[in-house]
C-alpha cells in the first residue's frame, strides 16, 4: 500500500509536506473513479500566498480537482487545503502546487487539454476528456491571455490587418499580423471592424513595447474606414494595398453581378463557382463557362474583366504595372455596357483607379502577399476548432492559439 502511494506522489510531482494519504477506486461509478486524497501534516508550515513567508495553518477546507485519467478511470484529487495566518496579510487560502488558483483541474490536466486543442476542435477534446466544452474554453482562455501578456512587439515595423465574420453575417473580428514574421504572425485580434480596431491595435502595440513611429508600412484593403484610421493612428506609415485584396474586390464584384443577373435571367447551372474559382473547375463548371462565353451575359463581361487582373499582377516593375493598370481600365471600360447589373464591377474599377498608387506599392514592398492570403485559411481553421461554442471571444482565442507567437508556461512544482 505504502509503495503505491509513493508512486502516486511521484506521479503528481508532489513535494513535502504534501503526499498521497489514501486512494480509493469507486467501481460503482461509470466511468470508474479513482480518488486520491492528498494530505500535509497538520503541524507543517505553508507559504503565505501573498509574501511566501512560512506560516502556520489557521483552518482547513476540503477541495477537489479533476486530474488526468488513470488508465480508463477518471481521477479526482481531494485535499484539505489550509488557510494560513500571516502576520502581515492576515488569513489567506494557500495556493496548492498541483493546480492554479480557482481552477477545478490540476495543471497536468490543463496541459493535456491544451495539447489536445492544438490538434482538434475543442468539442472533440471535451468528449475525449469527458468534460463540458465550456470548461475547456475557460482553461484555454486563461492560458492564452496569460501568454499574451508577455508578447513583445518592440520590433514591429510593418503590419497588415483584415476583418472576418465571426458568425455568419453578424459579428466581425479584425486580425492584425506582423508582416515580418513568416510563421505565428498574428499579434492582435479584436472584436468589431473599422476605425476603432486600428485605434485598439495602437494601444495594444504600445502596451507591448511597440512604438508607433517605428511602423513604416501598413498593409490593408481599400475600405475608406481602414485607410482613414491608419492615417490618423499611423501617420508615418506607407499604406500598401495587397494584391490579394484587389483580386478579392473583383471576385466579389463578379459575384454581385451574377446575383443581380440571376434575378432576371437564367444563367447556366454551376455558374457561381465557374466564375469564382481560378482553376480546378469540375466538368459541369467548364461546361457552364463555355455557355457563358457563347452567350450574352453581364456575368461573362464581369468575369472577363476579373480574369485580366492576372496580367497586371505579372508585371515585373512598378512602371510596367502602372502602365498595365491604365491599359486594363481602358480595356475594361470598352467591354462594359450600361446594364445596371454591372454596377458592382464599375465600382470595383473606380476603387482600383483611386487606389492605384497604394496598389503599386506592392511592387516595391519587401513583404509578400502570402501573409494576408494565409489569413483566410487561418479563419477557417479557427472557426472549425471553435465549432459548437463560437462567439467573438472563443473565435479570437482560437486565432491566437493557432497563429500567435505565444508559448504556454506552466508553473512547475
Ligand atoms: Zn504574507
Amino acid at each position: 500500500m505504502m509503495q503505491e502511494q509513493k508512486i502516486f506522489t511521484l506521479g503528481l510531482g508532489l513535494t513535502p509536506p504534501w503526499e498521497v494519504a489514501s486512494q480509493h477506486l469507486d467501481m460503482d461509478k461509470e466511468p470508474h473513479e479513482l480518488s486520491l486524497e492528498l494530505a500535509a501534516d497538520r503541524g507543517s508550515l505553508f507559504p503565505c500566498p501573498a509574501c511566501g513567508k512560512a506560516c502556520k495553518a489557521h483552518d482547513f477546507k476540503t477541495l477537489k480537482w479533476r486530474h488526468l485519467n488513470f488508465f480508463q478511470h477518471h481521477c479526482l484529487i481531494t485535499a484539505s487545503v489550509p488557510r494560513v495566518r500571516c502576520s502581515e496579510h492576515g488569513v489567506k487560502r494557500i495556493n496548492v502546487p498541483w493546480a492554479r488558483e480557482g481552477s477545478r483541474f490540476t495543471l497536468l490536466f490543463e496541459q493535456v487539454v491544451l495539447s489536445l486543442v492544438r490538434e482538434m476542435p475543442v468539442a472533440a477534446a471535451a468528449r475525449i476528456v469527458g468534460e463540458r466544452d465550456k470548461r475547456l474554453w475557460r482553461i484555454i482562455q486563461h492560458y492564452v491571455q496569460q501568454a499574451l501578456e508577455s508578447l513583445d512587439l518592440s520590433e514591429l515595423e510593418a503590419f497588415g490587418f483584415d476583418e472576418t465574420a465571426s458568425k455568419r453575417g453578424h459579428n466581425y473580428v479584425t486580425v492584425f499580423v506582423d508582416m515580418k514574421r513568416s510563421k505565428q504572425s498574428v499579434v492582435f485580434a479584436t472584436p468589431g471592424k473599422g476605425k476603432k480596431t486600428v485605434k485598439n491595435f495602437k494601444a495594444w502595440l504600445e502596451e507591448h513595447g511597440g512604438n508607433t513611429d517605428n511602423v513604416l508600412e501598413v498593409v490593408c484593403d481599400m475600405s475608406p474606414a481602414f485607410l482613414a484610421a491608419v492615417k490618423e493612428e499611423f501617420g508615418e506609415a506607407n499604406v500598401t494595398v495587397d494584391w490579394f485584396h484587389v483580386v478579392q474586390l473583383f471576385t466579389r464584384a463578379v459575384d454581385d453581378v451574377r446575383k443581380q443577373e440571376q434575378k432576371e435571367n437564367k444563367l447556366p447551372k454551376a455558374t457561381r463557382w465557374a466564375v469564382l474559382k481560378g482553376s480546378g473547375l469540375t466538368e459541369k463548371q467548364v461546361q457552364a463557362l463555355d455557355e457563358l462565353k457563347n452567350g450574352d451575359f453581364c456575368t461573362t463581361i464581369a468575369w472577363r474583366i476579373k480574369e485580366k487582373l492576372r496580367w497586371i499582377r505579372e508585371a515585373n516593375t512598378p512602371r510596367a504595372a502602372l502602365w498595365r493598370i491604365t491599359n486594363f481600365l481602358n480595356h475594361a471600360r470598352s467591354m462594359l455596357t450600361d446594364a445596371p447589373e454591372l454596377e458592382a464591377i464599375r465600382n470595383a474599377m473606380k476603387t482600383l483607379e483611386n487606389h492605384r498608387k497604394r496598389i503599386l506599392q506592392r511592387w516595391t514592398s519587401t513583404y509578400t502577399n502570402a501573409r494576408m492570403e494565409g489569413l483566410n485559411s487561418l479563419f477557417q481553421a479557427a472557426r472549425a476548432r471553435a465549432r459548437g461554442y463560437r462567439n467573438d471571444q472563443t473565435f479570437i482565442t482560437m486565432i491566437y492559439m493557432i497563429a500567435a507567437p505565444i508559448r504556454f508556461i506552466f508553473k512547475s512544482t
